[in-house]
């Protein structure tokens, strides 16, 4: 029997050899690089070779793999256990941390995932206002929950068909869906249905690349959900700890009445959560009525890990170093594309940066869908080539550690640049 590769061997007992779809490279091609460990800014494969890398576990590293506070704190908790079923001293401590970084929040829940977090804020927001619909915005991604798995129908402001086999109808109908950034079809979809308990959206959209929102778009959609008796609820899964330590909504001075959590708050272990105005988290069991329950949730080892990244950034100068790496890695890409004249619009809000080839300006996800998709999967290639690990996929945005320095962003542009020369190559041949 010939030797099966890594993907080879995975894909016989794991469903397209992955863990989660977009590991497969299928945006872009090609196998996926097999990972045996990472430290600060790298990805050392099982073939030993060494990539720079702006997956970031898609957003936890924001202080770069294998942090020793990280580890120490880890193996600190280890050694008094892993799971107790009872409430920890750890668990107070972390949710105080949260509260007092995140404007908006005055009592927090801790669950296992992104996904848990969304799923549960969207029942605490239809309780609240005894309604069921909400709206969503395309492009945006909420974890994989059923009634966030939604596509877009044809026109504006449509009523959501499930985007995936096994999500009932049923379950998406009260998913109305709206393009990001297009505040009068959000009006349109309140003067249509006046039983809309929650407008829910990443305020700066990660899940499309990175989209950032225009201006007076939050506004309009605070004032919009306090018109209408709705809730605003801000996915800062992505950006909560990541854009600043207050997340998007210190940076863009609009407060949503719930917000949600992952990533940067597990210091790379899961944990998610939500919280929010006290009134409607004291609805949540068993303080009220709506259940949400978890055997794992505020387990030990996780909020060690978070607790130890959160202080690590409390009061540091983390968030200005990020926005000088991000400026310069975005400074390098942009010369580098005009230098081969090819055209790019780099996005960018700190450590954060979506690459789109195109000349045209992106403010909602068909602008990304009409991107050049070709070229970002041979630019891909060709830096993964060099050492360089994007994120394989134009709807993924690239995530800057503070581990990242000088020489490996020097290090990045330079390869950066080599590919679109080979890119103006391509165009000839
Ligand atoms: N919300 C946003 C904005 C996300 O980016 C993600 C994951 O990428 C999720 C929710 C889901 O989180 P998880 O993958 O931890 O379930």
């Amino acid at each position: 029997m010939a030797t099966l590769n890594h993907l080879e061997r995975a894909s016989r007992v794991l469903p397209g050899g992955v863990n989660s779809p977009v590991r497969a490279f299928r945006g872009v091609g090609g196998d996926p690089v097999f990972v045996r460990a990472a430290e600060g800014p790298w990805l050392i494969a099982e073939d030993g070779r060494r990539y720079i890398d702006y997956i970031g576990g898609y957003g936890p590293h924001i202080l770069g793999h294998g942090y020793s506070e990280i580890a120490a704190a880890v193996s600190e908790a280890l050694s008094r256990g892993t799971a107790f079923g009872a409430p920890t001293v750890a668990e107070i401590e972390l949710a105080e941390l949260v509260i007092d970084a995140i404007p908006s929040l005055e009592m927090v829940r801790l669950v296992n995932s992104g996904t848990e977090a969304t799923m549960s804020a969207l029942r605490v927001a239809r309780a609240a206002t005894g309604r069921d619909r909400f709206v969503k915005f395309e492009g945006c991604y909420h974890g994989h929950a059923d009634p966030f798995l939604v596509a877009a129908g044809s026109g504006a402001a449509t009523l959501g068909v499930p985007s995936s086999p096994g999500v009932p109808e049923a379950v998406t109908a009260d998913t109305l869906l709206a393009p990001f950034n297009d505040l009068a079809a959000v009006q349109e979809l309140f003067a249509r249905h006046a039983d809309i308990a929650a407008v829910f959206l990443e305020p700066i959209a990660g899940n499309m690349g990175l989209v950032l929102p225009q201006p007076g778009f939050l506004e309009g959609l605070r004032e919009l959900c306090d018109r209408h008796g709705a809730l605003l609820i801000f996915d800062e899964v992505m950006t909560g700890f990541r854009v600043a330590w207050g997340g998007a909504q210190e940076i863009l001075g609009v407060l949503p009445d719930l917000t949600t959590f992952g990533k940067v708050i597990g210091g790379g272990l899961p944990t998610g959560a939500y919280g929010g105005r006290r009134d409607l988290m004291s609805m949540v069991a068993p303080a009220g009525p709506v259940y949400q329950a978890g055997t794992l949730s505020g387990n030990p080892l996780a909020v060690a890990a978070g607790l130890a990244a959160l202080r690590q950034l409390d009061g540091s100068d983390a968030y200005e170093r990020l926005e000088a790496s991000g400026g310069s890695l975005q400074r390098g890409f942009e010369a580098a594309a005009q230098h081969h004249a090819i055209p790019l619009q780099v996005h960018r809000q700190g450590s954060m940066l979506g690459l789109f080839f195109t000349a045209d300006e992106v403010h909602r996800v068909e602008d990304v869908d009409a991107s050049d998709h070709d070229r970002f999967g041979r630019v891909f290639h060709h830096l993964l080539a060099a050492g360089v690990h994007l994120p394989p996929s134009p709807y993924e945005c690239l995530f800057i550690s503070l581990a990242h320095g000088e020489a490996e962003i020097a290090q990045t542009v330079e390869s950066f640049d080599r590919a679109l020369a080979a890119e103006k190559d391509h165009r000839k041949s």
